[in-house]
């Protein structure tokens, strides 16, 4: 079997950070294992999900290089579930349920007032034929449980958590589908992974407890329908919690939007996320092979991750000083060229503020207003400026050689009526860039104040 992951998205809202972070761990897995990555929108429930989502989790995926071998939605599947929901009935692993959302909430106050744990009571299955030929009488028409098999424990083997242990008599018979047919979660992802092969399973610990449910599905799948499927592995992911270590509300709802917006890069975000709740660290790394190589299940903690906005901009920022000058020369001011992106990419910390660098060498500046003695020193340094291949350590070596001045008093008058300002890029580097007669213009323009 084809080694197969897939990220199931519910297209109800734009991906925030815990579900882009699901999606490149499972593609960072079927990449390392030379398998397939497929995306699976989880649009079964018509009323809330939205085509403009769908959109925006593929542009979304594709902004973060997280490329797909395959899409598919399960609105387009139904008659693949009809056909699973008709064999596993067929074995007794369906049953019909007439109960009122009233009547299932008295019975869980009911048990919860006693001490007991709300698990469905199966009153459905001491139906006869009669008592459900009386309530389709009455208009109702029933909802549909998978009748949970209580006879062994359930087990499996986390690729996260470790080794798994649930009572099936601890949990409820899930509902699979609504009394309008419609389809719950449940049934139609374990249909999918079996129809679609997919071998690992990598989601939020927040499935724990559908995945004991789901393995029995597999189990019933298997035996009816998929007989060349196996049940996949599983693993669980501790959740991702904001700085202050809750899950905030403000994580979850920021997106590839907000980080594009901020001048985040997709590098960065995925070098975060890759590593981060796992033991390797988070570093600067452009390379995705490396952090697909590197990436491992067993270096994930069983903490929750917390995922801090001043790490992914220390990233960011260390991460645009290395970027190529052709990945995103398309994004840069017009003439700026590779000389200028290098010289100018160490003050960055987002890509568009090469825009503000490159308006320096361009101009107009604004100098400040400079004292006599230094208005003399930049007249000098007109009169002194020769361009070669160096120009800035020509004339600075020139001019601490004719004045005796060092140190800030012989660099910062010249940064100032060179840039208009008091810091930025490294002058060697930048002097070439405004050139000869730029330069030339400014230092008269400051002599001259
Ligand atoms: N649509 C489900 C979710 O977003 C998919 C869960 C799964 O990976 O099976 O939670």
């Amino acid at each position: 079997m084809t080694f197969t992951t897939r990220f199931a998205p519910s297209p109800t809202g734009r991906l925030h950070v815990g579900n882009i972070r699901t999606a490149l761990h499972n593609w960072m897995l079927a990449r390392k294992n030379g398998g397939r990555f497929l995306l699976r929108i989880d649009d079964t429930d018509a009323e809330r999900s939205r085509e403009e989502y769908v959109e925006a989790i593929r542009t979304d995926l594709s902004w973060l290089g997280i490329d797909i071998d395959g899409e598919e939605r399960q609105s387009q599947r139904f008659e693949v579930y009809e056909r699973a929901f008709e064999a596993l009935r067929e074995s007794g692993r369906i049953y019909a349920c007439y109960e009122t959302a009233q009547e299932l909430e008295l019975k869980r106050k009911i048990q919860l007032g006693r001490g007991l744990p709300p698990i469905y009571d199966r009153a459905a299955l001491a139906m006869s034929d009669d008592d459900r030929a009386a309530k389709e009488a009455e208009g109702i028409a029933p909802h549909w449980r998978f009748k949970l098999d209580h006879a062994e424990p359930i087990v499996w083997e986390d690729g996260v958590r470790g080794p798994q242990k649930f009572d099936p008599a601890q949990l409820s018979d899930p509902v699979i589908r609504r009394a309008d047919g419609s389809w719950l979660y449940m049934l139609p992802s374990a249909v999918d992974d079996c129809d679609m092969g997919v071998t690992n399973v990598l989601r939020g610990e927040d499935h724990v407890s559908n995945t004991a449910v789901q393995i029995q599905m597999f189990t019933a799948l298997i035996a009816a329908l998929y007989p060349a499927q196996q049940i996949p592995h599983f693993a669980h992911e501790a959740l991702l919690v904001g700085s202050e270590g809750k899950l905030s509300k403000r994580l979850g709802s920021l997106g590839c939007d907000a980080f594009r917006e901020r001048g985040i890069e997709p590098e960065a975000i995925v070098a975060l996320l890759a590593r981060l709740g796992t033991s390797q660290p988070v570093e600067p790394i452009a390379d995705r092979q490396v952090l697909i190589d590197t990436f491992d299940l067993s270096t994930f903690g069983r903490a929750p991750a917390r995922f801090d906005d001043a790490e992914l901009e220390r990233l960011n920022t260390a991460l645009v000083h290395h970027m190529d000058f052709d990945r995103i020369a398309h994004r840069l001011p017009e003439g700026i060229d590779e000389a200028g992106w290098h010289a100018i990419r160490p003050n960055l910390a987002h890509i568009d503020e090469a825009a503000e660098w490159w308006r320096i060498v361009t101009g107009p500046i604004n100098q400040p207003a400079f004292p006599d003695e230094d208005r003399d020193y930049l007249s000098l340094a007109a009169q002194t400026l020769s361009w070669g291949d160096d120009p800035w350590h020509a004339l600075t070596a020139a001019l601490k050689e004719a004045t005796g001045r060092k140190g800030k008093p012989l660099f910062l008058p010249l940064r100032q009526a060179l840039t208009g300002m008091d810091h930025g890029p490294d002058m060697g580097e930048l002097l070439p860039l405004i050139g000869e007669q730029r330069a030339r213009e400014r230092l008269e323009a400051a002599a001259a104040q």
